[in-house]
């Protein structure tokens, strides 16, 4: 049986909750306290959004779980509106205040985990404390800017950043709606995603009629005598708006950590080991607050999700009752909405493996969701990173209408099952025509990424093709109609289908660029090219991710 306990926990949502139901299931004679500032404990954060839009009528919904259920089917101790405002180390004691009443105690413990989570960030920026700026993490957050969607009724909203909270939040006001505007100061929506995927995303916001100001800060916020404000933007320009909701990211929160003295990492949350221990062994920290290893190469990382939120407020109740259990750090699995496409993401980006200086090789394809004959087919963009050496996944980006999740969740599982693009090849996935093909889309990604590792074909990528060295030549191999509506500057046409009748037209001595639409009937032309002895490579992800890596998409 498990040892008698007190524990104490300090935040009552993702990672707080979990740990105090996991302690309890594990310890029915220990007495278990949670404290939460906020007057509700266990809601769905991540369903904020989804209310905002009338997607989920009821408010109620996104109570996952009430003080009083927690008290009643968990026997915790539940104290909502109730900070922790100190940790007392040496006499293991927490420092609270009751909101409400001002009422102080000191509350003993024998482990303290702290599930504080994140804050979102408030840039400097004149102007942010205007009431008609909002920001989106607590219950209280999303009944203001509820209130004031409902005043508003429509007008012009402005959204402050293009991350996945942002893009949420884009479509939800749309949806009410708001003619919406999303600022963003890098080039780019969704930095998590490599800028040609995120491409794919931002044709879509602007076919949705939201207007994206890209490479754009904001610099001053302005109330307006209407009622409104302006913000004025780094390129000079203005956007006059009712409201503005700020998403631009959040960082831990770790004010009572640090006052505490505990460690706290190079990139702000607070240090804990692999059993989620901070540098004190009686006191624990989950959730957003924490910084993480990366599961691919175990350096330092802050990813702050639900799931690993949860499961390692799991963890740190199961090594408080002496049970060895170990986290095995986040490899930054997300998925999003964004009005008809869904994204996902698992693993480095190209940007992540470049800073680390991990060799890569990279592949797209784009093949349907499920059985073209089926009716419905739509098609997902995937790309996937791999080590050049091994094959073995190092990341995969996903966009798409249909199938995309579980897709994202296939590769998800192989990456952390440290499989290689051959095991891709392989797996045996549920097949029927409604819900896939007989070669999935995962299958298919496998045998792309295997049959270049393999060097059945050479590829290419579009920066390659934007400018190619005066010993290569571009040959678009689409159909006359596709290569009239657009093709690559200074590309020779020849349809696949008189590719070998026309071969004579093609100079020996030079290495051709290859391409089509997607990538397929480029591969089936570099068949037929490299067996009659030219050097050719086949532009993988085809002039589809051409027009995204060159921004053609946007225009
Ligand atoms: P939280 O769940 O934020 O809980 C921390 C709690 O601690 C807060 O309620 C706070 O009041 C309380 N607290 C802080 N300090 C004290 C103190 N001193 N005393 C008492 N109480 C204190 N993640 C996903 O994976 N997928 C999604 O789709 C997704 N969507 C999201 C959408 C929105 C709008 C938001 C805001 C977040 C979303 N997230 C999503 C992120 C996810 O919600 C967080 O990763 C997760 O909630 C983190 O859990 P946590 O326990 O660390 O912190």
């Amino acid at each position: 049986m498990a040892e008698k306990k007190r524990v104490v926990i300090v935040g009552g949502v993702a990672g707080g909750a979990s740990a105090a139901a996991r302690c309890r299931r594990l310890s029915e004679d220990s007495e278990i306290v949670m404290f939460e500032r906020g007057e509700y404990i266990s809601f769905a954060n991540c369903g904020m959004p989804y209310h905002l839009s009338g997607g989920i009528a009821s408010r109620d919904e996104l109570f996952v779980q009430s003080p009083e259920r927690m008290r009643s089917r968990f026997r915790i101790d539940v104290r909502t509106l109730t900070e922790v405002k100190r940790i007392d180390r040496e006499r293991r004691e927490v420092f609270v205040r009751e909101l409400k009443t001002g009422r102080e105690e000191r509350v003993g413990y024998d482990a303290l985990v702290l599930s504080p989570g994140a804050e979102p960030i408030k840039p400097r920026i004149p102007g942010v404390e205007s009431s008609r700026v909002f920001t989106l993490r607590t219950i209280p957050d999303m009944d203001r800017l509820q209130a004031a969607l409902d005043r508003e009724k429509g007008g012009r909203a402005v959204i402050i950043g293009g991350g996945y909270i942002g893009l949420e939040m884009a479509e939800a006001l749309k949806s009410r709606g708001f003619e919406v505007a999303v600022v963003e100061a890098l080039p780019g929506v969704m930095s998590t995603l490599d800028p040609e995927m995120a491409a794919f995303i931002e044709e879509h916001l602007v076919a949705k009629g939201v207007e994206l100001r890209l490479k754009s800060a904001v610099s001053v916020i302005r109330e307006t005598g209407e009622g409104g404000l302006e913000l004025e933007l780094s390129n000079g320009q203005s956007l006059k708006c009712g409201l503005a909701v700020l998403a631009v990211g959040v960082k831990p929160e770790v004010s009572l950590a640090k006052e505490a003295g505990l460690a706290i990492g190079g990139l702000g949350g607070i240090v804990v080991d692999e059993q989620m221990r901070t540098s004190d062994p009686a006191i624990y920290a989950v959730g957003d607050a924490v910084e993480v290893r990366h599961f691919l190469d175990g350096k330092a990382a802050y990813i702050p999700l639900a799931g690993p939120a949860n499961r390692q407020g799991r963890i740190a109740a199961d090594n408080i009752f002496g049970r060895k259990s170990v986290y095995q750090n986040t490899q930054g699995t997300s998925i999003c909405k964004v009005f008809e496409l869904v994204v996902g993401i698992t693993g480095f980006n190209e940007k992540s493996l470049k800073a680390r200086k991990i060799p890569y090789e990279k592949i797209y394809v784009h093949p349907l969701h499920h059985a073209g004959y089926y009716p419905g087919a739509e098609p997902i963009t995937i790309k996937l990173l791999f080590s050049p050496e091994s094959g073995k996944l190092l990341g995969a980006q996903l966009v798409g209408t249909q199938g995309v999740d579980k897709r994202l969740d296939v590769l998800a599982v192989a990456l952390r099952a440290g499989l290689t693009v051959f095991d891709l090849e392989h797996l045996e996935l549920g097949y029927a025509p409604p819900y896939g093909s007989a070669k999935d889309p995962v299958n298919m990604a496998g045998f792309v990424a295997a049959n270049v590792l393999r060097g059945d074909v050479k590829i290419c990528h579009s920066e390659q093709a934007l400018s190619p060295l005066p010993g290569q030549m571009l040959l678009d191999v689409r159909t006359s109609g596709e290569f009239k509506r657009g093709t690559i500057p200074g590309a020779v046409h020849i349809p696949l289908d008189d590719l070998r009748d026309r071969l004579s037209e093609l100079p020996r001595e030079k290495e051709l660029l290859v391409f089509c639409q997607t990538g397929l009937r480029s591969y089936l032309a570099c068949r037929i090219l490299s067996q009659k002895g030219f050097n050719c490579r086949n532009l993988t992800g085809g002039y589809k991710i051409f027009q995204a890596a060159a921004g053609g998409l946007k225009k």
